[in-house]
C-alpha cells in the first residue's frame, strides 16, 4: 500500500487567507510555517500506521495493542509484572469504554473520530454575558470538572485532520466537524508525578491511562454543559485535530525538543483534551515564556532517549517521514524509532518527559527558584544548577509499590 498523501498542495488563495488570519498569532507563538505546508492525514500517524502499514506493523506492535486488553505481557523486569500491567490497564478503562462504544460503526471515539454527543443542543440559547466573562466562566467550569489548566483559541483548519481511518477496514474517510464551530477550548490534565518517575515501565503507563480516562469524562462534561446552554460543542481527545499547536496558540505552553508542550505549571507532564464550540468566547494569546528557548541549549531528553529518536540540533522541517507534518519548522522525532521502542516494551515510554528539567512539582521553593531563573533571569545559571544536580534517577517501580499512602 502506498502512503496516503497528507493533502494536495494548498492553493494560493487558501494560503493567503491563512496568512491573513493566523500570521500574527503564528509569529507570537513562534510558529514557522513554509509554503510547503500540508494539513495532516490521520492515516499517517504512527498509531494508525501500526494497523495498515506493513513497514510499521509487526508482531511487537500487535502485541503492544493487545497488552492493553487482557493479553498483557508480564515479565521479570521491575515494573513489568502482572500487577503493573493490571494497574495500567485499569487506569485506561474509562477511556477504553468511550473509545470502544461505537466500534461497529468504524469510529474509535476520542482517538480516531470525535466523541459523539449523548445529548442534542438545547433549543433555547442561554443569555450570554460578554465574551471575556463567558471565557472566564468556561474555564471555571472546566476546572470544576477536573481540568488543571485551560486556554481558548480560534478554530484553525490547518491543524485539522483531512481524513481519519474507518477502523473497520482502515480506509481513509473525511469526518468534518459540524458547521459553525468558531472556538476551541484546550484543557491540560497533569499526570501523576510519582508514576511518571517510574518510566519506562508498565506501571508508569497508569499515569497516561489515568489522564485519558479523566480527560474523556471532563471534555464530555464540558461539551454537555455548553450544549445545554444552546450552543454546539464537540468533545475531543486525540482525534480530529492536532492538539499541540492549539495548546500553544491558547497560551498554555511552548513546543519542546521532546515533542511535547512544555507548560510553566507542570513542564511536559500534562496531557490535553479539547472542546470545539460555537459559543462566543474571548481568546487567549500565545505566550513566549522562555521554555522553548531553554531547549535550545539543553539536550537532556535527546541524550536519555534509548532508541535515539529525538534530535540534538536546531529545529528543522523533518526528514520526510509521512508521520511528520509537512512544512512546519520544529524539533522532529524519528517516530518510527520511538514507536518501535514502545512496541518492544509493550507499553508507552515517556523517559523524555520524566528527565525534562521542567518536570518538577513546584511545591518546593528551590524548584520555583530554578524555574524563575530558567525562564526569566538567568537561564545559564539554571543550566549550571541543573547540571550540578544531575537528572533525577528513575523511581524503581517496586519502591513505588512499597510506598504507603500514595
Ligand atoms: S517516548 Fe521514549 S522512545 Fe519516544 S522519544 Fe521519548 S524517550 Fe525516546
Ligand atoms: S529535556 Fe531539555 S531539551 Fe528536552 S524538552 Fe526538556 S528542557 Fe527541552
Amino acid at each position: 500500500m502506498s502512503w496516503p498523501r497528507n493533502d494536495p498542495r494548498i492553493d494560493d488563495e487558501t494560503w493567503e487567507g491563512w496568512q491573513a488570519q493566523f500570521g500574527e498569532s503564528d509569529h507570537a507563538a513562534g510558529f514557522e510555517i513554509t509554503r510547503d505546508f500540508q494539513p495532516f492525514n490521520q492515516m499517517n500517524d504512527m498509531f494508525t500506521r501500526a494497523f495498515w502499514d506493513p513497514a510499521v506493523r509487526s508482531h511487537d506492535t500487535d502485541g503492544f495493542f493487545a497488552s492493553y486488553r487482557m493479553e498483557s505481557a508480564p515479565r521479570r523486569g521491575d515494573g513489568f509484572s502482572l500487577r503493573d500491567f493490571a494497574l495500567r490497564n485499569a487506569a485506561w478503562v474509562v477511556s477504553d469504554i468511550i473509545s470502544n462504544r461505537a466500534g461497529e460503526t468504524g469510529l474509535r471515539e476520542g482517538f480516531q473520530g470525535a466523541i459523539q454527543p449523548d445529548t442534542p443542543v438545547a433549543p433555547v440559547q442561554a443569555e450570554l454575558a460578554n465574551p471575556q466573562e463567558e471565557a472566564s466562566e468556561i474555564k471555571r467550569i472546566a476546572k470544576l470538572f477536573g481540568a488543571d489548566i485551560v486556554g481558548i483559541t480560534e478554530i484553525d483548519p490547518r491543524w485539522h485532520y483531512t481524513h481519519r481511518p474507518d477502523t473497520r477496514d482502515m480506509t481513509a474517510i473525511e469526518d468534518p466537524l459540524p458547521e459553525g464551530m468558531t472556538h476551541v477550548i484546550i484543557m491540560g490534565h497533569a499526570m501523576d508525578f510519582d508514576l511518571v518517575e517510574t518510566y519506562p515501565s508498565a506501571l508508569a503507563g497508569a499515569s497516561t491511562g489515568r489522564e485519558y480516562s479523566h480527560e474523556a469524562a471532563i471534555c464530555i462534561q464540558l461539551a454537555t454543559y455548553i450544549r445545554n446552554l444552546g450552543f454546539k460543542a464537540v468533545a475531543s481527545m486525540n482525534d480530529t485535530a492536532l492538539v499541540i499547536p492549539y495548546a500553544i496558540k491558547a497560551g498554555l505552553g511552548e513546543y519542546g525538543r521532546n515533542q511535547m508542550v512544555l507548560t510553566p505549571e507542570f513542564g511536559p507532564r500534562v496531557r490535553f483534551s479539547k472542546v470545539f464550540t460555537s459559543l462566543p468566547l474571548a481568546m487567549d494569546a500565545p505566550r513566549k515564556l522562555g521554555l522553548a528557548q531553554y531547549c535550545n541549549s539543553c539536550t537532556i531528553c535527546a541524550k536519555s532517549c534509548p532508541p535515539k529518536a529525538l534530535p540534538s540540533g536546531p529545529p528543522d522541517l523533518g526528514a520526510g517521514s509521512p508521520s511528520t507534518i509537512a512544512g512546519v519548522k520544529k524539533w522532529n522525532a524519528d517516530c518510527e524509532k520511538c514507536f518501535g521502542y514502545w512496541a518492544k516494551l509493550k507499553t508507552d515510554c515517556a523517559i523524555c518527559m520524566r528527565v525534562c528539567p521542567f518536570n518538577r512539582r513546584y511545591a518546593r521553593w528551590q524548584d520555583r527558584l530554578w524555574r524563575w531563573l530558567a525562564l526569566r533571569r538567568a537561564p545559564a545559571l539554571a543550566h549550571w544548577w541543573q547540571a550540578r544536580q544531575g537528572t533525577r534517577p528513575r523511581l524503581k517501580p517496586r519502591d513505588w509499590w512499597a510506598r504507603k499512602g500514595n
